[in-house]
């Protein structure tokens, strides 16, 4: 065994590690990152992000084939090459992952595969003969494993004078510990994840698309899973606890985004929750038993299907028992308790990502990352806002959503005179001719500060390219843009875009193209 001293040492190579190491080094800090899978990367390049995207990208492809025939373009789908749909989607998670470990190779950021745990406030303890246990989350024998390898990730002692050497445990006395450790689906209650009952990880895997699947719960996960099998014939329930998908978000928008969801053929209950699940004697299929709340005599209702994905949310990676042996403070939801800037209770270490209070996405794990680096390198960054981090989910068509709701604004006191405004997306050519339904919402108030001087508060909208039309609704938010300022950008015709420069019109007292 042998001891290394450095600046910070990472544990995790996920979103929130990996970007924390990247601006570390940058600084000129000295960083070690230990990652317990072969594949740098974390959830969001191996089996969140890139995978569902690539996946949906191609279910796209479907989707518009069968949308051409309402433009008089006859076209039809043969058949679909699974091994071939199956690369597509490895390759862009290897070339992530491999361009991740050249980055960080080229900003000289020192990774080790390894499984770390904190034994001491500056000490890192990293067992090195550890099997890959992050894409392993259940077992059905169904979900083939991956097996694919990325040597250039492990830790590549001839090239690194300083890396620590390939005995199986060694320790590193680090200056700050950065614990990046991540989420895991969260099971059903009494339901675990078992023959049919499949998580994400697994949803990615399976060698086909099902014929029939239940989806029960009605977050980003469950309703891009939703619509990318919709899109690809599969015969889709979704079990959901509420009236609407995407419940906790601005209600017209989720509603419209359900509406959508019901129209394209997904067959939403609400109001219901799962009471059982069988599999056939021969595991060719489940039967899914529900009830609804609506059924005030508790009548049970049965469902056939190939899956049953469980989506009901993600559970932070807080559980070993050195996280208690640290000293380091978790909240009621076992997600550790940071300050702004990501500091834990105990000095020195600080956490980043999913197991931290805020939206478990990728994107808000790199800025905190960013923080993170920048607060160690003693900078004095500002801190990730989470009321101003976007909101995507990559539906067809997608929901995009940044800042307060009508009703979160007029709860805030500090909050003057609090709108929304509505935009009727027909009026959109571009929305008109892609044949989907759309919305479009801004709340605009005053801030206590300067209570003559309307902004926008909040965006809110389900579009075609929704999660890139948000990128501007959000610089719009974040820097508490005068309404007045933000509704004379001009925004390109005809485009999508344009109904959001339309709906700052409206706000602004100037509508142009609607009353
Ligand atoms: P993770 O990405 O989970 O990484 C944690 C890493 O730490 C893993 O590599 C793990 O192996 C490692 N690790 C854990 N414990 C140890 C230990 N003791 N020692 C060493 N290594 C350890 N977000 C978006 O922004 N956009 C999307 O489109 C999107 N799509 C998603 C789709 C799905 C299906 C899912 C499940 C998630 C999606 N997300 C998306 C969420 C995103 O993946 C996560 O928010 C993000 O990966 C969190 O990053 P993280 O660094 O906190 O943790």
């Amino acid at each position: 065994m042998q001891n290394t001293h450095i600046d910070i040492a990472v544990i995790g190579g996920g979103p929130g590690g990996y970007a924390t190491a990247l601006r570390a080094s940058e600084l000129g800090l000295s960083v070690i990152l230990v990652n317990r899978e072969e594949r740098l990367g974390g959830t969001c390049l191996n089996r969140g992000c890139i995978p569902s995207k690539a996946l949906i990208t191609a279910t796209r492809a479907i989707h518009n084939v069968s949308d051409a025939k309402r433009m008089g373009i006859d076209a039809s789908i043969d058949s679909i090459d699974f091994a071939k749909l199956a690369a597509f989607k490895d390759n862009a998670v290897k070339t992530m992952t491999d361009g991740l470990a050249s980055l960080l190779a080229a900003r000289k950021v020192n990774v080790v595969k390894g499984e770390a745990s904190i034994v001491e406030n500056h000490r890192v303890r990293v067992t090195t003969d550890v099997a890959n246990t992050d894409n392993r989350s259940a077992d059905d024998a169904t979900v083939p494993e991956r097996t694919s390898k990325n040597d250039a990730q492990s830790v590549n002692n001839s090239n690194n004078p300083d890396s620590p050497d390939s005995s199986s445990s060694f320790e590193i006395n680090a200056d700050n510990i950065v614990i990046a450790t991540g989420s895991r689906p969260r099971p059903l209650p009494d339901h675990p994840f078992a023959g049919r009952i499949i998580d994400s990880t697994q949803a990615l895997d399976l060698p086909r698309f099902p014929k029939s699947a239940v989806i029960v719960g009605a977050g980003a996960v469950a309703v891009e899973f939703a619509s990318m099998w919709n899109a690809a014939g599969v015969d889709v329930t979704m079990l959901i606890r509420h009236e609407r998908v995407l419940s906790h978000m601005h209600h017209r928008t989720s509603m419209a985004l359900t509406r959508a969801l019901a129209r394209n053929g997904v067959h939403i209950v609400t109001h219901s929750h799962l009471t059982d699940v069988k599999n056939a004697p021969n595991g060719s299929e489940a039967t899914v038993s529900y009830a609804c709340d609506k059924d005030k005599n508790g009548t049970e209702h049965e469902v056939q299907a190939d899956v049953v994905l469980a989506a009901i949310g993600r559970d932070p990676n807080t559980n070993a028992d050195w996280f208690k042996d640290a000293g380091i403070e978790l909240d009621e939801h076992d997600l550790v308790n940071t300050d702004a800037n990501g500091a834990t209770s105990q000095p020195g270490i600080w956490a980043v990502g999913d197991i931290t209070q805020g939206p478990a996405l990728a994107y808000r794990a790199f800025e905190q990352g960013i923080v993170i680096a920048e607060s160690i390198a003693g900078l004095n960054p500002k801190p990730v806002d989470n009321a101003t981090v976007p909101v995507v989910v990559f539906s067809t068509p997608e929901f995009a959503s940044v800042g307060l709701t009508l009703e979160k604004a007029k709860a805030n006191p500090d909050i003057h005179d609090p709108k929304e405004t509505v935009y009727p997306m027909m009026g959109n050519a571009r929305i008109l001719m892609s044949g989907e339904p759309g919305s479009m919402s801004v709340v605009t108030g005053s801030h206590d500060d300067r209570p003559d001087t309307p902004v926008i508060l909040g965006v809110h909208m389900l579009a075609p390219d929704a999660g890139d039309l948000i990128a501007e609704a959000e610089q719009l938010v974040g820097n508490r843009v005068p309404l007045g300022d933000a509704a004379r950008l001009i925004h390109p015709h005809p485009t999508f875009s344009e109904a959001f420069g339309e709906v700052l019109l409206k706000a602004d007292g100037r509508p142009l193209h609607t009353r």
